[in-house]
């Protein structure tokens, strides 16, 4: 199974290799909004399972929200070798001063891993494999043995970086290495090192793991099949966002908000399954509807799981430039978890919908009586 760039990435730096903390995006707007957050330069990148985008036009740029609205409604009508372009990953444009190459992949004929690494990377690497194939630096490993930090320094010395570089490169070829004999892949690549102003890092990600070890590694291949969810979202004309996974417990919600006194703002259902990405999603486009005073999210985990939900949760507050209060019902799969990341970003929650459902109303009565009195 081959990985979209943005999983891809996540695998990565969960595993200590640097790239720079990016957004995914599926519209026009989104994409508006994710550069005036930035408020810098960005890059928008295709989402698609074949490479080269970058000659095809899949990768471009924009200074400013304005021009990423233009350029993310040009490439979401792209196709990339017969793939249509859904989403985007949106990264602050990094300052590139040299592109490396390194990749992991299985060399069949051989039996054996082999790892592949230039310091003359970027787009032009399969030209470059065929005009100076010397200056592609070959290693096979020996799987039964382990790999070492000082044959992957070696590697890097022969690219022929200069010597400042040798142990930083070195260690993130050890580092893909690990990442290629973990997750049981078929090939893991970074296609370009980038050297940047901030060090090295990972300015686009290739992952593919074999498709009989997916077994193994559910988790990713979960993350990797995000889709992004059609919420159904309704406005309402209260102040209390009720936010609920599924139809019947999102209206339950509703209700319990009712029964207390308050007034619903929102009825918005993420569905089944959400991931952190969709929670986060989600939270934003509450948070952006200015009637809203408290959120009130009634989650109970079954496909979705509770820490992803709570991940997402402080994901959404951390980058929401409104605070707004929120009180959270969340049990389920893995509800200590998702609980112990709450409480460790100070987030209320309970376990009981009623109680969380009274706690929202009477935080927003309080909300409404301290504005009354600051008049
Ligand atoms: P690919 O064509 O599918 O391999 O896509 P890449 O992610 O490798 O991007 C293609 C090229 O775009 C890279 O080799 C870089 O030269 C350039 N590029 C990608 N991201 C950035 C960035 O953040 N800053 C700059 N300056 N160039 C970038
Ligand atoms: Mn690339």
């Amino acid at each position: 199974m081959k990985f979209f760039e943005h999983s891809a990435k996540r695998i990565f730096r969960k595993e200590g290799i640097k790239t720079l903390q990016g957004v995914v995006v599926y519209s026009p707007e989104e994409a508006m909004q994710a550069s005036s957050e930035f408020g810098k330069p960005i890059v928008l990148k295709s989402q698609v399972l074949t490479g080269g985008r970058g000659k095809a036009g899949g990768i471009k740029f924009a200074e400013n929200p304005g021009e990423a609205f233009e350029v993310a409604d040009t490439l979401l009508n792209l196709e990339i070798k017969g793939e249509k372009v859904k989403h985007l990953l949106i990264e602050e444009k990094a300052d590139i001063q040299r592109e490396f190459f390194i990749s992991v992949s299985n060399d069949r004929a051989n039996k054996r891993p082999i790892i592949m690494a230039s310091a003359e990377g970027g787009m032009e690497i399969e030209e470059l494999a065929k005009t100076s194939p010397e200056k592609i630096i070959r290693y096979h490993v020996n799987p039964l043995k382990e790999f070492f930090p000082y044959e992957a320094r070696e590697i890097a010395r022969k690219m022929g970086v200069g010597s400042d570089l040798i142990s930083p490169i070195g260690d993130i070829i050890w580092k893909l290495y690990n990442i290629y004999d973990k997750y049981d892949c078929e090939v893991a690549e970074i296609n370009p090192l980038a050297l940047t102003d901030q060090g090295l890092i990972a300015a686009d990600a290739k992952l593919e793991i074999e498709n009989d070890a997916l077994f193994r590694h559910k988790d990713e291949m979960e993350r990797n099949n995000f889709k992004k969810k059609d919420f159904a979202f309704v406005k309402l004309p209260g102040d209390i966002a009720v936010i609920g996974n599924g139809a019947g417990l999102t209206l339950t919600g509703m209700d319990m908000i009712t029964l207390y006194g308050g007034k619903p703002a929102t009825f918005l259902d993420i569905g089944g399954g959400a991931s952190e990405e969709s929670i986060k999603m989600a939270l934003d486009l509450v948070l952006n509807y200015s009637p809203v005073k408290v959120v009130f999210m009634n989650v109970l985990g079954g496909i979705t799981r509770a820490d992803d939900v709570a991940k997402g949760v402080i994901a959404a507050l951390e980058s929401s430039k409104r605070k707004v209060h929120m009180v959270i019902r969340l049990t389920g799969t893995n509800e200590e978890e998702g609980q112990r990341l709450l409480e460790e970003a100070g987030i209320p929650f309970e376990i009981s919908m009623e109680e969380a459902a009274k706690k929202a109303v009477e935080l927003c009565e309080e909300l409404k009586a301290q504005e009354a009195s600051e008049e």
